[in-house]
């Protein structure tokens, strides 16, 4: 299996990246984003709390994320792989990922790590903001998720690193450009 994390911080590209990476390597997209904002859009109990906590720009609690991705691994055994993005944001997140894959017999390959200066963040978040109306890329929430990122999500990438899997892919350029770095390092672990 191909089982790749997407990292780095909110507005880095994971999402953008991932849509092209899960045509190409035909893998299975978990985004806990995606998936939480599921949860709001239906307002289910979970939705409705994990609104709140969004909306203020922090974390879920490890314990609702991890059984998130545990029931989706779950949904799909014939996977060819999946592309984690936006997991794990920490590293008792990235400790019970490892558990769980264990479990299916395979492991994480890589983590992708996408580098894009903070001021850049900023901007594309604003914009994206303007465009699709999420209403946690407003000024406060996005700086509070810049700091959650930096306090809890950033040591990821040293967890990661301990076990020879990180690779960092500058992620200021255009689209295509991101993506051909992106591939050439998968392609040269395939
Ligand atoms: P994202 O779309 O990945 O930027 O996630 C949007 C929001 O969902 C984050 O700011 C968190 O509040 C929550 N969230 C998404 N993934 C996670 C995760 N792995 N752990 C905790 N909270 C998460």
């Amino acid at each position: 299996m191909l089982n790749i994390i997407l990292f780095g911080p909110p507005g880095s590209g994971k999402g953008t990246q991932s849509e092209k990476l899960i045509q190409e390597y035909q893998l299975v997209h978990l985004s806990t984003g995606n998936i939480l904002r599921d949860e709001v859009a239906n307002q289910t109990t979970l939705g409705v709390e994990a609104k709140k906590i969004m909306d203020a720009g922090q974390l879920v609690s490890d314990e609702i994320v991890i059984g998130m991705i545990k029931s989706k691994l779950q949904d799909n055994p014939q996977a060819k792989g999946f592309i984690f993005d936006g997991f794990p944001r920490t590293v008792a997140q990235a400790e019970a990922l490892d558990r769980l894959m264990s479990e299916l017999n395979t492991s994480i390959s890589m983590m992708l790590s996408l580098e894009v200066p903070e001021a850049e963040l900023k901007t594309r978040l604003l914009k994206r903001g303007e465009i699709e109306g999420r209403s946690d890329d407003n000024e406060t929430t996005i700086q509070n998720r810049i700091t959650e990122y930096k306090n809890k999500t950033a040591p990821v990438a040293a967890y990661y690193q301990q076990q020879d899997k990180l690779t960092a892919i500058e992620g200021v350029g255009s689209i295509d450009d991101i993506y051909a770095k992106i591939q050439s390092s998968i392609n040269s672990k395939l």
